[in-house]
């Protein structure tokens, strides 16, 4: 694999050649060029798509977008899903009318979908995103298998700031490890986005039909368990809104950033930006570049977001690209498995099944709230996620079990789930990476202890538990409304039908 891709207004450290075409005298003229989007759903800031415009014009070939839709991917469902699709339904808009290029929707396996709207379409380039999940890893492994040898395939870093195998060639210890070789390639990649150039030459038609109602249907009712929510528009201009906007973080939240974000009764005094930033809506590059702008106004608050943004979210992505068990015991460093397997056996004051977890049903109010605010409005507070982890440790048989409900309920019901950060944010909790040894404790080890105490000395408690069920019970009311308003609505259609004569 190579690092090289001439001819590009991209940085080359940013593209990696994971397949070199072979070039004979037979070929023709080359064929388009496709980038098929995956983790970056969004069409302005995006690298992945600037490098194939710029390569569709090198070539004088037209450039299309394609886009594969799993069956369900690592278990989303309607909450997940239904954001993604409604993103999609205004990106495949926004692509046809500003920039007539194509988009083109597939359902089904990328190892079969990708290669052959390859093969039919005479492709001469791949271009696509940067993902280090291994599920990702593996479906492009196959794919550069597949296509055939006049194709090649690029991959570009279009989700993190410095790219991470630029970041750094190997596992990092922590935070410390890698932040002064992040903060080195910052004057390089923390740079403004080029203008995506004009197309030298366009996809004959670039209107494709996409059923989107339908699709969005389908996922809703076949992931009916955990619905969507309300407070998060999905989109491009949602999330630039949410950064920038009248009411957005960088206008009103950010000034209280370092004060308010460890405060779960202040969701607000978060960014909210996880969603979008999970799924490619916005670019943490974009997003840097306009905190960047705040500095000398409010130079600790921008330092701290800066810091969570770039330094903390890229570790994620260095620890799932570099550690093949990312989220597994097994991925933990040796101090941290064997302090955990010494207390393995270690007397638990409460147990419970993943069952009662997930319903909430423990003895502890606070744990239950944030799990509940989790489940029903599809984002827990930053800091009540650390909590809420270092519990289920405490209450399950084993550090293993407890890393497995924590992945699956963080998954299952976080709107920002299934994330680099997600799976560095459980490991962090339960097995200790990028953190240190503590004073040993039963259960827990060396691995950093969290209590109800401590909560109650740095936030109001009674508060926070108050808040999350004036929140859910809200959501359950509107929800309730919602569901007698369509059955009403049914029922007045099905009254409204023309009565048949009996004859
Ligand atoms: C057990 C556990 C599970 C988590 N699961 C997820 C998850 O599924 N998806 C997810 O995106 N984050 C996860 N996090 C990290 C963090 O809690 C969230 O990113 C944050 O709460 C999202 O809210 P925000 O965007 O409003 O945060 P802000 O504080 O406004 O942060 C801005 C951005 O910085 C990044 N960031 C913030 N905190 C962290 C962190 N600790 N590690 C890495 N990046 C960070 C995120 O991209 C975030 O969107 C988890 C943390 C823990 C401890």
């Amino acid at each position: 694999m190579t690092t090289a891709a001439a001819d590009t207004s991209v940085q080359l450290g940013r593209i990696r050649v994971l397949k070199e075409a072979i070039i004979t005298n037979q070929l023709p003229k080359p064929g388009p060029v496709v980038y098929w989007m995956f983790r970056d759903q969004r069409l302005r800031d995006n690298w992945a798509l600037i490098h194939a415009v710029d390569q569709a014009n090198k070539r004088n070939v037209p450039v299309a977008v394609a886009f594969n839709l799993f069956d369900r991917f690592l278990g989303a469902k309607a909450r997940q899903l239904g954001f993604m699709l409604r993103g999609l339904q205004q990106l495949h808009l926004d692509f046809q009318q500003t920039l007539h290029i194509p988009f083109f929707l597939f359902q089904g396996e990328a190892i079969d979908t990708i290669p052959s709207f390859l093969e039919e379409c005479g492709a001469s380039l791949l271009v696509t995103d940067f993902s280090p999940l291994r599920q990702v890893r593996g479906w492009k492994e196959e794919i550069v298998k597949r296509v055939s040898d006049s194709v090649s395939i690029h991959e570009v870093d279009a989700h993190n700031v410095v790219p991470t195998w630029v970041a750094s060639d190997k596992l990092e210890y922590g935070a410390r490890t890698i932040r002064r070789k992040i903060n080195n390639w910052l004057p390089a990649y923390l740079i403004e986005f080029p203008k995506l150039m004009p197309q030298s030459r366009k996809w004959g038609n670039p209107n494709q039909i996409i059923d989107w109602e339908t699709l969005i249907e389908n996922v809703l009712r076949e992931g009916a368990e955990v619905p969507e929510i309300e407070w998060c528009k999905s989109g491009e201009n949602a999330a630039l809104e949410t950064l920038m906007g009248t009411k957005g973080f960088l206008t009103i939240g950010l000034k209280n950033y370092s004060t308010d974000r460890n405060n779960p009764l202040k969701p607000k005094g978060l960014s909210g930006l996880s969603p979008y930033l999970h799924f490619g809506q916005i670019s943490a590059q974009r997003c840097a570049i306009e905190a960047h702008k705040l500095r000398k106004v409010n130079p600790q608050a921008v330092g701290t977001f800066l810091e969570e943004l770039i330094v903390r979210r890229e570790l994620s992505d260095n620890f799932c690209y570099y550690q093949p068990h990312y989220d597994s015991l097994q991925g933990a460093w040796d101090w941290a498995q064997k302090t955990l397997m010494d207390h393995a056996l270690d007397a638990r004051e409460h147990l419970y099944t993943r069952e009662q977890l997930e319903k909430a049903q423990t003895a502890d109010l606070l744990w239950n709230a944030s799990q509940l605010e989790m489940v029903h409005n599809g984002k827990m507070h930053g800091f009540m996620r650390m909590y809420w982890a270092k519990k289920i440790l405490e209450w399950t048989t084993s550090p293993q079990e407890a890393l497995e409900i924590a992945v699956y309920l963080n998954d299952k019901y976080h709107l920002d789930g299934r994330d680099p950060n997600g799976y560095v944010g459980c490991m962090w909790s339960i097995c200790g990476i990028h953190d240190q040894g503590w004073r040993e404790r039963p259960v827990f080890g060396k691995i950093r202890y969290m209590n109800y105490a401590g909560c109650k000395r740095k936030f109001d408690v009674d508060g926070y538990i108050a808040y999350v069920k004036r929140l859910v019970g809200d959501i359950k009311k509107r929800k309730g409304e919602t569901l007698l308003n369509s059955k009403a609505k049914q029922l007045t259609s099905i009254q409204q039908l023309p009565v048949k004569k009996l004859t």
